[in-house]
């Protein structure tokens, strides 16, 4: 739908080769991959410091669940030897110092405008420039236009009647206060049992006087088993991480700590597969997902991994009907985000701690003192809202991007999102996404998809500017056939059984299709190196 362009804007010496949205791990090293280059790069980031989605997520018991030694850059030697993880599982903080080591390292916090916020995108096709707009009044332009807003960072707070009569404190773990909340002495109220709601309750429970935990779907958790790191272990690594990373990108998972068993479960002999399904399950992590080939594959072979998950999960908790409103049983394991939990089923064994099955008894509406479920009241001194994101698409269409001819990416994108290979959409010259919906992004160790993308998007610019090539923009053509594969794989796996973020279905009204690509980060791979090799094929160049 076209709709009325903007006046190009006065940018008074804002003018950039290439201006980026988002100072996460993708936007700090997009920046610092252009700048290499020589392009003269502008990052706008919303908060006042790096960190993304680390920056954002300051929740209590916040924690990576991909282990910390393959969750860091893999581009840089230097970096690398420079920086010394303590746990298995980083938590938030040390994410964020980490961040902030690499961004001081690599000097990229002179390019970024920090507290400023991207509100529009348009692009003047006589002049083939993006021009933007910010909250703060900023305008800009520049030739490319680089999304790198993260897949889960539009925190949703569901639409439930009465929040604002509600007179205690109210947080959602996406947006959580920088200077922490000491719920000592509180009742609180936690909606959502996703990972952030699993991760975060037993450290409120350890707290507050009271906790009640609103449950709608009940979560595959395991123990993350997590641990301090030895020195030999990061030793070792230190020595091997480059060469592991180029590995880790022939993965499916974009992981080198545990292999995926392709034998079939059929194939196997029962109890073989009952010790694989143990070995994993004991070891944390997601290595429990890859006990055999076939458990995202089939009801049947799913079955037998999800039976085993529940009895584990129930062997935790003490009273049979509260683990019995633990157990998931609406979908299939893997289908929704495997939740690593540090304690997460015990907290129901305290006293202080009750659950509230919000499928047998819906939360009504949020009153003055507490929340109204099942007809009854629970009261609260603060509701946190561990509720999740309007996930891959909610920050990269917060920001009114028009295409050519007056195309806004809202409308496009009205009955889902559409992309080739989730980097571009047709209609919109030089702009790119860095994991976008269409690409193996949250399915995967998202630094290393990432740095995939990141890597294409710098020597594809590097092709263009060299080859005096004015664009790049995918064909109709090639985004409609890539849009049909990702349905297709997603169609031979369970994973559209769930109603998860993966298919948008926990955002009323947003169109129901399952958005990353399941075909795994090293297939993925090949696909962007042919398209590169064979002169950009999908993208129409333009002068
Ligand atoms: P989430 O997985 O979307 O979970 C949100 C929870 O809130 C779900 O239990 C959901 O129930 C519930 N909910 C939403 N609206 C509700 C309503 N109106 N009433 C009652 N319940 C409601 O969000 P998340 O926990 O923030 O996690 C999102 C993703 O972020 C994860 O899957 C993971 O990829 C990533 N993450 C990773 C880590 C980590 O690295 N360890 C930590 C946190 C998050 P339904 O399921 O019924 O919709």
């Amino acid at each position: 739908m076209a709709t009325e362009k903007h006046a190009p804007s006065s940018t008074s010496g804002n003018d950039y080769d290439a201006i980026i949205v988002g100072a996460g791990f993708a936007g700090m090293y997009m920046l610092h991959r252009l700048r290499k280059q020589g392009l003269h790069v502008r990052v706008y980031e919303a908060g006042d410091g790096v960190g993304g989605t680390w920056y954002w997520n300051r929740y209590p018991g916040a924690r990576c669940d991909v282990e910390s030694l393959e969750y860091q850059y893999g581009f840089s030697d230097d970096l690398q030897r420079g920086w010394t993880w303590t746990e298995r599982y980083a938590a938030q903080p040390e994410i964020l110092r980490y961040q902030n080591y690499v961004a001081d390292k690599l000097d990229l916090k002179k390019d970024i405008r920090f507290n400023t916020r991207v509100t529009s995108a348009d692009y003047d096709t006589p002049s083939g420039l993006w021009q933007i707009e910010t909250d703060k009044g900023d305008r800009a332009q520049a030739r490319f236009f680089i999304m790198a807003t993260g897949c889960l960072s539009a925190a949703r707070v569901p639409d439930i009647a009465g929040l604002e009569d509600f007179k205690g404190k109210w947080y959602h773990t996406g947006s959580w206060p920088h200077d922490g909340v000491d719920f000592t002495g509180r009742r609180v109220a936690v909606i959502g049992t996703g990972s952030s709601g699993i991760q975060s309750i037993p450290i409120i429970a350890e707290q507050a006087d009271h906790v009640t935990v609103f449950q709608r779907t009940a979560n595959f958790t395991l123990p993350a088993g997590n641990r301090p790191l030895s020195e030999e272990e990061i030793a070792a690594r230190r020595t091997t991480l480059l060469e592991d990373r180029k590995h880790a990108r022939t993965t499916a998972g974009g992981i080198i700590a545990f292999e995926y068993n392709e034998a079939l479960s059929g194939e196997m002999m029962p109890e073989d597969v009952q010790r694989e399904m143990e070995t994993r399950w004991t070891g944390g992590g997601f290595a429990f997902l890859g006990s055999y080939g076939d458990m995202m594959a089939t009801t049947e072979a799913n079955d037998i991994a999800a039976d085993f998950a529940r009895a584990k999960m129930k062997a935790r908790v003490k009273e049979p009907e509260i683990a019995d409103t633990l157990m998931p049983n609406d979908h299939p394991v893997g289908t929704k985000r495997l939740c690593l939990d540090t304690g997460y089923l015990e907290t129901f064994n305290e006293p202080h701690v009750d659950l509230v099955n919000v499928r047998e008894l819906p939360i009504e509406r949020i009153a003055e003192k507490g929340v109204l479920a099942g007809g009854k009241e629970y009261e609260a001194d603060a509701i946190v809202f561990a509720t999740g994101f309007d996930a891959m698409t909610g920050a990269i269409l917060a920001v009114d991007i028009t295409g050519r001819d007056g195309l806004r990416l809202r409308d496009k994108w009205e009955a889902g999102p559409r992309t080739y290979l989730g980097l571009g959409s047709a209609g919109f010259p030089n702009l790119f996404f860095i994991t976008g919906p269409g690409s193996p992004s949250v399915l995967s160790n998202m630094i290393v998809s990432i740095e995939q993308h990141v890597d294409w998007i710098t020597d594809c610019i590097s092709r263009l500017t060299s080859g005096n090539i004015g664009t790049i923009e995918a064909t109709p053509e090639a985004e409609d056939e890539w849009v049909a594969h990702v349905n297709e794989v997603a169609a031979e796996t369970l994973y559209p059984q769930a109603n998860s973020w993966y298919m948008g279905a926990n955002v009323p009204g947003k169109p129901r299709l399952f958005m990353p690509y399941p075909g795994g980060v090293g297939v993925y791979g090949e696909k962007l190196d042919e398209v590169a090799a064979a002169d950009y094929e999908g993208f129409r160049l333009g002068a």
